[in-house]
């Protein structure tokens, strides 16, 4: 049996000439950069999210960007984040001469601990970003507790979490400004990159606007030294087929993660494979299915042998990567996210995914256990 970590060919089969016809449409009117298509997929978007404003960019890397450049940081500031996230994260600060200030994880949630802010706080601290990974919400209620006295800014990184929710509240509303991906591997995902950015602030939403197109309000006449990022039509026109279906994929991820629950305790697989835990008050959206577990790579190879597929989300921490040596932090500096970096591995979650692959991926796993 074959059993790839995504397998977007079976979503794209349902929804093809759908999907045709709205790029068929993009092609006829021949505008490709923002324009209606894009103004339509925002406001949707902004609908779903429950967000006043939503701001389409070129990736969630850029969104990241803009989103600190429409904050104001600055060179000699300092952000706040996590090391045990994608790269891009802590990319977006440096880019901007900023420095990345690092804090650890809870090892349940794999999210940003909220205990380990104040302690991280210098009066050069600008934002804090905290990062929804895998598609479950940091504790917001802790981190804007600690922020908004201060009046710091706090930017969730929303990449992985379209759709997910915390006291009944979607990711992107939970801070000043939320930063979506629409790369292909994501819950909503275009045929390339994309990103968007959402927030109830008038202004701010006023800035991102101006700040994705060179810092132009008025064409050609320049306020800020902005950066090109826009949306491009053909993908909002995509995204927005694709949004319709959204809610049903992530019910379909959930089904999953509580079969793979029922599958692993069936498989007496419980004290070899640590299933992800969501803390309360959290709606988890599985943009990954997360596990962890001991001798990692050895059962990755094996289940590839066995044609499942899984990938190891993510294998060095931030402050371990050599881009980051300068500042100054070690092996141990963050002993939780480090040793995350060891032992997860995610696991096939997609809605498309049917009974007997997921079964198969439990009974592999079974498999290699029994054998060492
Ligand atoms: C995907 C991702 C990004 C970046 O998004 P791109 O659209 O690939 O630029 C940022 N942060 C996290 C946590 C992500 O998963």
């Amino acid at each position: 049996m074959n059993v790839p970590l995504l397998d977007l060919k079976a979503q794209y089969r349902g929804m093809k000439s759908e999907i045709l016809a709205a790029m068929e449409a993009v092609c006829d009117e021949q505008g490709f950069v923002l324009g209606p298509r894009v103004a339509e997929f925002e406001k949707a978007t902004a609908q779903y999210v429950g967000s006043r404003h939503a701001i389409g960019c070129a990736s969630g890397s850029d969104a990241l960007l803009l989103a600190l450049m429409a904050s104001g940081v600055k060179a000699g500031d300092e952000v706040i984040t996590v090391p045990f996230t994608f790269f891009a994260t802590a990319g977006a600060i440096s880019r901007l001469g900023a420095r990345p200030v690092f804090i650890d994880i809870e090892s349940d949630s794999f999210n940003i601990d909220p205990h380990q802010l104040e302690r991280a706080m210098t009066p050069r601290t600008k934002a804090i970003i905290p990062v929804h990974l895998f598609g479950q919400c940091a504790d917001m209620a802790a981190i804007n507790g600690i922020a908004r006295p201060r009046g710091i800014r706090v930017i969730e990184d929303a990449c992985q979490a379209i759709g997910a929710a915390q006291e009944g509240r979607r990711a992107g509303v939970l801070a000043d400004v939320g930063c979506f991906s629409f790369f292909p591997t994501k819950n909503l995902g275009g045929f390339g990159d994309g990103g968007l950015m959402t927030t109830d602030d008038n202004g701010l939403a006023d800035a991102l606007a101006m700040l994705r197109v060179h810092g132009s309000r008025v064409r050609y006449l320049h306020e800020a030294v902005g950066i090109n990022s826009r949306l491009d039509a053909l993908q909002a026109a995509v995204l927005h087929v694709k949004l319709k279906y959204l809610n049903q994929w992530t019910e379909g991820r959930r089904r999953n993660a509580e079969r793979y629950e029922r599958l692993f305790a069936q498989a007496q697989l419980l004290d070899r494979v640590l299933l992800p835990v969501t803390k309360p008050g959290n709606f988890h959206v599985y943009n990954q299915y997360t596990v962890r577990v001991r001798q990692r790579d050895e059962l990755r190879n094996f289940l590839k042998e066995k044609g499942v597929g899984s990938e190891v989300y993510y294998p060095l921490p931030m402050h371990l990567q050599n881009c980051y040596h300068d500042l100054g932090y070690h092996k141990g500096s963050f002993p939780v996210s480090e040793r995350a970096a060891e032992e997860v591995l995610s696991l096939p979650i997609y809605a498309e995914l049917t009974d007997e692959q997921q079964a198969y991926v439990v009974q592999m796993i079974g498999e290699f256990y029994r054998r060492t």
